[in-house]
């Protein structure tokens, strides 16, 4: 299913967007200090072998550094791409950085240092997003509720890192998740996340009207509910609509066909019930995540801590379902 109704770079739909106005990523984003050529790293020590994988926000390439033949991925942002918010996106992987469960950035060349282009070097993931395992070799493919709860219990990991760092994220999504061939989730693509202001009450004017609709939490469509909102519950929402959409091997929240317009995303989003598991399609624990992830009252909506605890990721038999969530890497 294309779900290319995107807010990111707004407004091909027309809708009035009242950002708020403490909605900045980082201040003062660090481009002089992130130069190319002040790292270990210029932009032209690269070779690109292929293409891993395009976004609204730029494209990701597989890069060997030519001397020493390690790879990496170069995500090159669109249109030549803006230094500042390739700076942003990197000032915030640096604020995440030592997690496993975080993809991490090792350099960023501004256009400015002469190749035209602005990009980030990422360290590579081999398995790819959850998106492109999902879609198969021209087949979906259905994770199995074992490979579900290691992709939980890691994603849930890579919150609580980055909650704790006050970033939120934004954008979770499966497309947005990556998967390494030893079975490691990592949450990437930090193109509009956003460092949470640390004064009290800040964290109450952040749950922006950014990201990829179609899982985008329903307080996000509400420009006075927002107002109010935890930001970091919509990282959680992603989360649910992420899972839910690995184990039905389609977009959830819309039926099989029906086209993604905006408003067709909105009325689900907001208004919609959750799509009628069949019997035996998940286990009571699979079932209760989901629904704790799904709350429409973001008052009510389970925080990452409480999830971590949920019997579905803490019950789950580590090893068996880390080897569950590497056989379907293996096999995408
Ligand atoms: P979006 O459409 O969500 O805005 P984007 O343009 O910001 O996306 P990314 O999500 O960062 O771009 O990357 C696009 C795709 O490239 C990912 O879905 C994934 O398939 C691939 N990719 C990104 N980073 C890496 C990485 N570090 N290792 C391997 N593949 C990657
Ligand atoms: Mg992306």
């Amino acid at each position: 299913m294309a779900l290319t109704v995107r807010q990111r770079r707004l407004p091909q739909l027309h809708i009035s967007l009242d950002l708020p106005s403490c909605s900045f990523r980082c201040p003062n984003p660090p481009v002089a200090a992130t130069a190319s050529t002040s790292g270990e790293f210029r932009a032209s020590d690269f070779e690109r072998l292929a293409v891993l994988g395009r976004g609204n926000g730029g494209t990701v390439y597989k890069v060997a550094h030519r001397r020493t033949s390690a790879q990496y991925a170069l995500k090159v942002l669109h249109g030549g791409g803006d230094p500042g918010a390739a700076a942003a996106e990197a000032d915030v992987l640096r604020r995440a950085a030592d997690s496993p469960y975080v993809v991490r950035c090792h350099s960023v060349f501004p256009a400015a240092s002469g190749s035209g282009e602005t990009a980030l070097l990422l360290e590579l993931v081999d398995g790819g997003s959850l998106d492109s395992v999902r879609r198969g070799v021209g087949v979906s493919v259905f994770f199995p509720e074992a490979a579900l709860a290691e992709v939980a219990a890691q994603a849930l990991a890579g919150l609580a890192h980055l909650h704790a760092r006050r970033v939120v994220h934004r954008d979770i999504k499966p497309a947005n998740l990556l998967v390494s061939g030893a079975g490691g989730v990592k949450v990437a693509d930090f193109g509009i996340a956003m460092v949470l202001p640390s004064r009290a009450g800040g964290e109450r004017c952040a749950a922006a009207y950014e990201g990829t609709v179609a899982y985008m939490s329903p307080e996000r469509f509400d420009s006075e509910g927002r107002a109010d909102a935890d930001p970091r519950g919509a990282d959680v929402w992603g989360l649910g609509v992420t899972v839910l959409e690995l184990l039905m091997g389609r977009y959830p929240l819309l039926p099989a066909g029906q086209k993604p317009t905006w408003a067709a995303l909105m009325c689900a989003i907001c208004f919609g019930e959750l799509p009628a598991l069949p019997e035996g399609a998940a286990s009571t624990e699979l079932r209760g995540f989901i629904a704790a992830c799904l709350r429409k009252d973001h008052t009510k909506r389970a925080s990452v801590a409480e999830l971590i605890k949920h019997p579905f990721v803490a019950g789950r038999n580590m090893a068996a379902s880390r080897l569950a969530l590497r056989r379907l890497v293996a096999g995408a």
